[in-house]
């Protein structure tokens, strides 16, 4: 197997990168897209194979223990989410695409950062960033066909995909969030897995 990422042309157009927009959006779309996929190498899927692309676990004992720990909190949270009054989201099911959107959000944060070196910091360039990740997202789908996604998809459905920044402690200054709103989390809650 190819230890290799590819990304087709098709996806490097708007919504995810549009090269009029702001570094901040496109960082917080295709950026974020491209995180999730290099964090999809260090966890449990990435786990089962090596660096040469061997199907081979190269994770200790140790390492898979600490992840089950530390991922138990994000199945949690997404476990709570309700799409209908009798469904709601499988944590368990989708763990693996939460954490690579977590993993990848707040890797795509840091690079933003990082590529501001120098350069002048606008004011809502956060916000720009959180609603750049958050675009990404949009799209509309049957009842049905949400069932089905979330009875059968390892990725969680794309409205709870942008619940991601709710563990990301920029998004609360970035749009002042505070105790009590629908999305607000206590710091000691937010769910930091690396
Ligand atoms: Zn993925």
């Amino acid at each position: 197997m190819q230890n290799a990422l590819n990304f087709p042309a098709a996806i490097l157009q708007a919504p995810y990168f549009d090269q009029n927009a702001s570094d901040a959006m496109n960082y917080g779309g295709i950026g974020a897209i491209i995180g999730h996929e290099i964090s999809h190498s260090f966890d449990d899927q990435g786990a089962q194979f090596d660096a040469a692309g061997r199907l081979r676990d190269w994770w200790t004992k140790e390492d898979g223990e600490h992840f089950r720990q530390a991922s138990a909190a994000l199945v949690a949270q997404y476990s709570a989410y309700e799409a209908f009054p009798d469904l709601k989201l499988d944590g368990q099911l989708t763990l693996s695409e939460n954490l690579a959107d977590l993993a990848g959000l707040a890797a795509a944060y840091d690079a933003y950062r990082v590529s501001l070196a120098g350069k002048p910091v606008t004011p809502d360039a956060d916000r720009q960033f959180f609603l750049g990740y958050a675009q990404s997202w949009r799209d509309k789908e049957r009842d049905a066909a949400l069932r089905n996604q979330i009875a059968t998809d390892g990725h969680a459905p794309a409205k709870w995909r942008t619940y991601t920044v709710r563990n990301l402690d920029p998004w609360y200054p970035a749009f002042d969030v505070q105790p009590g709103q629908k999305l607000y989390l206590a710091p000691q809650q937010r769910v930091r897995v690396w």
